[in-house]
Formats: C-alpha cells, structure tokens, sequence
C-alpha cells in the first residue's frame, strides 16, 4: 500500500514529545557523538530523561565493535551508560543466530571486524575468518581449488576494512554450496563517515560484494531491519507506540522507527542536512525534527 507521510515538523515543545513517550532509542553516531567526539550537551540531556523516568536505548549500526567495547567508549566520553542499553548490529548478528536457535556445532564465517567475534564467542557459537583472513591471498595456478570449512551454517557480513577477495571467495562457497547456510548482514549503510572530511564506502559495499556473487540478497539485523526493534521491545516489554526513535540518517534511522510503528525525530548533528530533509525527491518524512538532542533542555512550550 502507499502511504503519504505529513512533512517534518520542527520540533517546538519537546516536552510534549517526551510526555507521549515512555522510551528513547537514540542512534550513535551523530546523535552521541561523532566520531570520537560527544556532541554538544548530550550528557545533560540524557540525565534529564532518566530523572524524568524515560528508558534509554541505544542502537548502532556500527558492527566493528561488541556491546562491551561500545560500554568503555560510552565511560571514555562521561556517559551513564550500561551495556544491557546497548544494542549494536555486531550483538544483533549473535542475537538473530540465537533466535533461530543456530546449531552450536555448526560454525559462522565471518567478514567484519573483532566486535562481531566477541559477540560470536559470547553467544557460544565457534567461528572462522574475521581479521585473520586479512592478509590472506590466493594464488591462481592452474588446477588451485579453494577449500572450505563443510560445518559452517552461516555467513556474517559486517563493514570490514581488510575486505579482500579471499574473504569473497571464501564466504561465497559457504553460500553457495550449502543451500541451507545463513546469509546474514549486520547493516547495509552505503556510506559512512570515517572521516569527516569525506564518506568511504558503508558496510553496504561488503555485504553488496557478496550478494553479488551469490545472487543471494542478506537477512539484515541492523537498521533499518525490524529485528533489532522486536528484540528489545520484546527484552524490556514496552509497546513501539510509547518509543521515540532519534537518529540522523533518514533511510536507516526514521526508517527503522517507522517500520517499528515508533514516533520519529531527526536531528540535524549527523549526516542528513535540512536541505536534504525537505528535497522534494525524498520521500522519508520523521515526525518532527531538530539540530541536536541537547534542544529538549531548551524547548519548552511558550
Ligand atoms: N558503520 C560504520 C563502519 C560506521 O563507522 C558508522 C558510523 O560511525 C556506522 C556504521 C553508523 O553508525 P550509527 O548507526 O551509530 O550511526
Ligand atoms: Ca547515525
């Protein structure tokens, strides 16, 4: 069906808004922080929704690092943060594998960084590939046949900056010749924002790198995938109607909350510029939207 969204509201009253609400889910990068960097007044807000009795998620598609690791960056920027708010799509990857209960004596290959092995390992689940199969080359003689691992029922795919054609190989026989084995992506941003002088190529490039060999298309745990919101509206029993979504990209974050039936507020500290919010070419439209999460503490009705 086809549904045409109001425009974007600014956000006038924010009391209001987390009056109606009894959760925040705030995305990390470009709401928190960016980069290394916490933005501006971030940690007043978040104080005055805890003493107000709001629960706070936090949700990010940035696979390279585990829930725990993401609990120290939280403590290195000042942050109140516990692990168990921290849902990260490297934790999503374990978490999905779980809930399909994923054999224990079946292994994960993994293309991505060490925050999707940690969680592997803590979920329980025996894995290969991961760092390991960065320097790894192939040598094309004639007659050369790539072995694979039999046992492996699944294959994670996450951002990966020592993606090579090893790791293509690798996990597109696992695919391909185990019709049964589990293709699964922690996130498809297209783009993202190492640096802030440019954008470098998202997850979305890996994990499109192995589509294509496999003509296979990922089940995606990240955002803008539901799965993430059912788990912890499951998790902590709260209804999506009583949760605000907070991000600052339109096609992960207000997507993510709209497909989740959430309210939706987009802050223009990130990526998405207001330009870019009211182009007529797109279509993603939150329920309201401000410059940074730090406007709570000033918006107030008249
Ligand atoms: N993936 C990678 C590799 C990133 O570096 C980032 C942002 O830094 C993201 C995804 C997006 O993270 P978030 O969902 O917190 O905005
Ligand atoms: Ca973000």
């Amino acid at each position: 069906s086809f549904t045409t969204r109001a425009s974007a509201q600014p956000l006038t009253n924010a009391d209001d808004l987390i009056d109606s609400v009894e959760t925040f889910i705030f995305d990390c990068d470009g709401v928190i922080w960016k980069g290394d960097k916490l933005i501006d007044g971030v940690p007043q807000t978040l104080d005055m929704l805890r003493s107000k009795g709001k629960r706070l998620v936090f949700v990010t598609n940035n696979s390279t690092k585990s829930r725990k690791q993401y609990g120290k960056k939280f403590e290195t920027l000042g942050l109140n943060v516990n692990e168990e708010e921290i849902f990260a799509s490297s934790f999503a990857a374990a978490a999905y594998l779980k809930s399909i209960n994923f054999p224990k004596d079946k292994k994960v290959y993994v293309i991505g960084e060490e925050g999707i092995l940690k969680e592997l390992e803590l979920a329980g689940y025996q894995y290969l590939g991961g760092p390991e199969d960065g320097g790894k080359k192939i040598e094309l003689k004639p007659g050369y046949l790539m072995e694979h691992d039999e046992s492996v029922g699944a294959v994670v795919v996450g951002f990966d900056r020592n993606f090579n054609y090893y790791k293509i190989q690798y996990g597109t026989l696992c695919i391909r010749e185990n019709p049964g084995c589990f293709f699964i992506a922690t996130n498809r941003d297209a783009v993202t924002h190492l640096t802030d002088a440019q954008e470098w190529a998202g997850g979305g490039s890996m994990v499109g790198a192995i589509s294509g060999s496999t003509q296979r298309e990922p089940l995606v745990v990240g955002k803008p995938s539901t799965f993430m919101m059912d788990y912890l509206a499951n998790e902590f029993g709260i209804l999506k109607s009583q949760i605000c979504m907070v991000g600052d990209r339109l096609d992960t974050d207000i997507l993510f909350g709209q497909n989740g039936g959430c309210k939706t507020l987009l802050v223009l500290s990130g990526v998405t510029t207001l330009p870019v919010l009211q182009n007529p070419d797109n279509s993603i439209q939150p329920d309201f939207y401000t410059n940074k999460i730090s406007d709570f503490l000033s918006l107030k009705a008249a």
